[in-house]
């Protein structure tokens, strides 16, 4: 779950579906790509990196990515 004041929706509850896509948004070096979590866990990726519930690019960027359910 995100902590986040702003968030009244959160994406993360369709337990009918075990595996989420997201478009993950790096806001250092802009890369957009697909990811995917599954039970709120990313998987499957050298190129990012999860701390808690945040994604984090491995580009060196400070800031969490920015998730975007892809359907
Ligand atoms: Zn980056």
């Amino acid at each position: 779950m995100v902590k986040s004041q702003d968030n009244k929706q959160t994406h993360v509850r369709r337990i009918d579906e075990p595996m989420n896509e997201y478009i993950a948004i790096c806001p250092k070096c802009l890369t957009m790509e697909t990811v995917y979590l599954v039970d709120g866990k990313l998987i499957n990726t050298k190129k990012f990196r999860q701390i808690k519930t945040y994604v984090f690019h491995t580009c060196g960027a400070i800031e969490p990515c920015r998730l975007i359910l892809n359907q």
